[in-house]
């Protein structure tokens, strides 16, 4: 598994200290096979750039990490997203079903949190690599991992999850209101004056993007807004499996042009370790992403 120190990693945000705590990172899908709009000739030329930290030599394939940000504001610990979770069922993308491998759950005990230590879990969206670890199985049941959270989930995606009705929302998502800990909330609820949602639709309906304010510093989780380096080069590609294609772009290119040279770090799910950074401006494309060091 690679970039354990950096996923350790603590940085500060005024009086915030916010953790990436990484789940996994491995080649997932070419290009081709996940963005209609690709072709061959239009990756090729961004090959240097891309690889290998985001594009893997041998296979071609993306290479994502799947991770949490914990957040320790001077009242809460508070977890955006919840990665894939162990033991789950749901087998639309294989490589994620049934883990066994509880490293993240270390690489949080590892940060300074335990489960009973969080305070609220923020989920950007209800797909399975973002609300695993919301719940574990034990003796049988599936249980709120975090048993003292709140889970702060919005309405429309949960009304989105439940119509579903897949092993994620079974598992991941209705043991959480059974257990009377989940808050379904409107996509721009501000939890205080520190961290707060802004809609951001397309890959779902209900999908938010979490923003993080102290001391005059900003920083934005921006959950599937963008999937690979690549859509920095073209922000018009979108996930064929996004519920609105067009939607998911406009939000993307919105989200890129209001903070292109601006001092708010971008906290991404997706883009390779280190993955947190600044969008600013490149010669021969739309933006490039100035990460920080590890
Ligand atoms: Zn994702």
């Amino acid at each position: 598994m690679r970039g354990d120190s950096e996923a350790m990693k603590s940085r500060q945000l005024g009086d915030i200290t916010i953790n990436r705590i990484l789940e996994r990172e491995a080649p997932l899908a070419r290009p081709l096979d996940w963005f209609d709009k690709a072709l061959p000739e239009a990756v090729e030329p961004h090959r240097h750039w891309l690889e290998p930290k985001a594009l893997d030599p041998e296979t071609g394939m993306m290479i994502l990490p799947v991770q949490s940000y914990l957040l320790r504001t001077r009242h809460h610990s508070i977890l955006i997203d919840t990665c894939i979770g162990c033991r789950k069922t749901y087998d639309g993308m294989p490589e994620w079903k049934d883990l066994r491998d509880e490293t993240w759950l270390d690489r949080l005990a590892a940060a300074g949190v335990g489960p009973g230590d969080i305070d609220y879990v923020f989920c950007t969206h209800l797909h399975s690599d973002h609300c695993g670890w919301n719940t574990r199985l034990v003796d049988g049941r599936w249980t709120p991992t975090f048993p003292n959270a709140k889970y702060i989930l919005a309405a429309k995606e949960y009304a989105a999850s439940e119509a579903a009705g897949t092993a994620v929302f079974l598992e991941s998502v209705l043991p959480i209101l059974e257990a009377g800990q989940a808050v379904l909330v409107d996509m721009d609820y501000a939890l205080d004056d520190q961290v707060w949602l802004t809609p951001a639709p397309g890959h779902t309906a209900g999908h938010v993007a979490v923003n993080i304010a102290s001391q005059g510093r900003n920083a934005v989780m921006i959950g599937d807004m963008m999937h690979s380096p690549l859509q920095l080069a073209y922000p018009d590609w979108s996930l064929n499996s996004d519920d609105d294609q067009a939607l998911a772009a406009k939000t993307r290119r919105h989200f890129l042009d209001s903070h292109c040279e601006t001092d708010t770090l971008v906290l991404t799910a997706h883009l390779p370790s280190p993955s947190v950074g600044h969008v600013v401006p490149h010669a021969e494309r739309p933006f490039d992403f100035k990460y920080l060091s590890a």
